[in-house]
């Protein structure tokens, strides 16, 4: 038969004529491509175009709207060249034949050189599924296209040259391909569900799977590499895999052994993992902790770097380091002194506690214990300073101590040894609330000190340690909040990472200007100045003139954006219709506003909160609140923050109720008892 014009590319090879009852995809494929056709216009393709054609079908996923008819047609109106003496040959219409030459990379054509290798078996899998491109064993490709012996899922097939036509295999070419093709299923069947081997694991599916990101894996998986014992690299890899599995799902060991498809029983899968988990924690105690924790991995003036504008400016430029106690749940266990020494009476629950050090800006310093839930943090710290001489060492004379009021016990002690603790102030017993003084100092601990929470928060994203821990699991827990805290340095960092900004260095002046500020109303409350004869109002139907803030003076006035974001819970709270309980102001001069509040932690107390503003000048002038730190001048209380918060930005910006936090809320049945009943007329008579 005379060759033909292809239709496609004009030129005259074309050796297969389709049309549009059989072949209507190839159509479509035209005429996204920018041809008009008729759709009695028949088709003539070259061998080159139609594979062209066919590899953009699978690509783009067009249907055939005629998919289910006989394809035996196709066949019929498709002139083939040798259509005659290829009787008894078998045609895969659907997958491309990449050819068998050895001569040429499969997948974009290079000519072959000393980088390229024989394509590995997942990666001609990958071909075949991905791409529906069958490569025989044998063919060669250059390694760009591979990543750990797997195909990258966004390579382009080179589809120029595709001489070899797909559809013309002899029998024994055939029975190759077979055994070919079913060892590529055995291969698919054994691989883990989640194999972290492969190229398609998404960002996500390692942070889901592990806390860290593919790149964070990559860094760890090649500090490990050269120092762990196993047979292949896929080994080594889901075996680091496996351990950041167990501590970030705390999944068992052998829900974890079917994730990863290992043979055998439930006891062996087990034990596989089990000795896995065992043996990348023990290169990472090894290879990791002495780089990236503890007083040994960095000087006293690299601690100091990690000073905060807050911290040098309240304290000084001395190294600085944040203690707090975080704890661990446990199971109960069949030994009775274990029982009693893990049982803590303040939160009625087995625990073992850790002590954590953190310099200013989060980063952790080292982490030490376990130790008996019985004990507290102002023991663990006698005992740490007893026993732990290399960091008691370590440290020096001056340096800042900052706790909160769990340590009061070892305060003394830690003046004794020369250090500057710094603890908010303890309330006696009978003092209702802190001086104004006492309030703005406890603010600035506060201001330096909250990063050693979200440290432990930080930490607790791995399940494995909020989860209760298995108590044969307990011998291991130190190395893991290690390695844990170690790879955080590490691959995070600092908690704060913009500090010693020229911003942070003016707001914590500003901190330290404000200190001895006088606060003026609660002089004017306690002298019984202010008249209380005024109505109440709910704080989302007054009417006064207040002044209108934006989110940025906020910020500035109660020194960041903690209390801004705690306000929004808080106004949801007490301005709920349904709530039990609301925000009344009433005015009492031109420039002072009262309210009442509940309290968030105790339904028995209300506290009154006055503010003090001007639509002229400075707009908030003063606050006070009746609660423990509200008399304080340096930030402000959640009570008098929210009232602020409320009055000047959020009713101006349409405040709404979190959707998500009210339908938790409104999951829950509640039963109203009489008690619970607000009493409507008196409620805020009395003072
Ligand atoms: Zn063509
Ligand atoms: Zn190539
Ligand atoms: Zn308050």
């Amino acid at each position: 038969m005379p060759k033909k014009q292809c239709t496609r590319c004009k030129n005259w090879k074309a050796c297969r004529k389709l049309t549009a009852k059989t072949h209507d995809w190839c159509y479509s494929l035209f005429y996204l491509e920018g041809f008009s056709l008729n759709a009695d216009q028949s088709i003539c393709l070259c061998n080159r175009c139609w594979f062209y054609l066919c590899y953009e079908k699978t690509r783009t996923g067009v249907q055939s709207e005629n998919e289910n008819t006989n394809d035996s047609n196709a066949m019929d109106t498709s002139v083939h060249e040798d259509q005659d003496q290829d009787q008894d040959q078998l045609t895969i219409e659907n997958i491309l034949f990449s050819g068998s030459s050895h001569k040429k990379c499969v997948v974009c054509r290079d000519e072959v050189n000393t980088t390229m290798i024989t394509m590995p078996k997942p990666a001609r899998l990958d071909l075949l599924v991905l791409k529906r491109m069958y490569a025989p064993h044998g063919v060669r490709c250059c390694r760009k296209h591979l990543w750990n012996n797997r195909l990258l899922p966004d390579v382009k097939i080179n589809m120029d040259n595709r001489q070899t036509p797909m559809a013309k295999l002899e029998p024994t070419v055939l029975l190759n391909l077979f055994n070919d093709l079913l060892g590529l299923l055995q291969e698919a069947s054994t691989a883990p569900r989640l194999d972290f081997m492969d190229p398609s694991m998404s960002n996500e599916d390692y942070l889901t799977w592990t806390g860290w990101t593919k790149e964070q894996f990559e860094h760890m998986f090649m500090l490990i590499l050269s120092h762990i014992r196993s047979s292949s690299n896929r080994e080594a890899r889901n075996a680091l895999a496996m351990f950041w599995i167990k501590l970030k799902t705390n999944l068992s060991f052998r829900q974890i052994g079917s994730l990863f498809n290992i043979s055998g029983d439930y006891e062996n899968r087990r034990k596989v993992v089990s000795r896995s988990f065992d043996s990348i924690r023990q290169v990472l105690v090894d290879k990791l902790l002495p780089k990236h924790l503890g007083i040994g991995h960095l000087s006293r003036s690299e601690a100091i770097d990690h000073n905060t504008s807050f911290s040098n400016e309240f304290f000084g430029k001395k190294v600085t380091i944040i203690w707090d106690g975080t704890y661990f749940y446990t199971g109960k266990s069949s030994s009775h002194e274990f029982q009693r020494s893990t049982y803590s009476g303040q939160k009625k629950r087995h625990l073992v506690k850790f002590m954590s050090l953190c310099l200013a800006d989060g980063y952790c310093l080292d982490t030490l214990g376990p130790f008996f839930g019985t004990q507290n943090d102002a023991s663990i710290t006698n005992h740490i300073t007893k026993t732990k001489n290399a960091l008691m060492e370590w440290c020096e004379p001056g340096d800042i101590m900052i706790v909160d009021r769990g340590f009061r016990d070892i305060v003394e002690a830690f003046s004794d040894l020369g250090y500057e603790p710094k603890m908010p102030i303890y309330l006696p017993k009978g003092q209702k609330q802190h001086t104004t003084n006492e309030a703005n100092e406890a603010q600035l601990v506060t201001k330096v000190r909250w990063t050693v929470e979200s440290y432990h928060a930080r930490l607790k994203k791995w399940r494995f340690f909020s989860d209760r821990i298995e108590n044969q699991l307990l011998p291991k827990l130190q190395d893991c909040v290690r390695i844990v805290s170690a790879t955080l340095n590490w691959l995070r960092g600092s908690i704060i990472k913009d500090h010693n900004t020229n911003h942070m260095d003016r707001l914590a002046k500003l901190m330290t200007d404000r200190l001895a500020k006088h606060n003026y109303l609660a002089t004017l409350v306690e002298q019984g100045k202010l008249s209380t004869k005024q109505r109440w109002k709910k704080i989302n139907e007054i009417d006064f003139d207040f002044p209108e803030m934006e989110l940025e003076d906020l910020r500035q006035l109660f020194f960041g954006s903690y209390q801004i974001k705690q306000s929004q819970t808080y106004a949801e709270e007490h301005l709920d219709v349904n709530g039990d309980f609301a925000i009344q102001v009433s005015k009492e001069t031109d420039e002072i506003i009262r309210c009442a509040i509940q309290s968030r932690h105790s339904n028995s107390t209300r506290y009154y909160a006055w503010i003090q503003f001007s639509l002229t000048g400075d707009p908030i002038t003063s606050w006070y609140c009746q609660c423990k730190s509200g008399a304080r001048t340096v930030g402000a209380c959640a009570h008098e923050a929210t009232i602020i918060w409320f009055l000047s930005y959020a009713r101006h910006h349409d405040f709404q109720y979190s959707n998500g936090r009210r339908r938790i809320q409104q999951s829950i049945e509640k039963i109203l008892s009489d008690e619970d009943e607000p009493d409507e007329s008196n409620e805020f008579s009395a003072t």
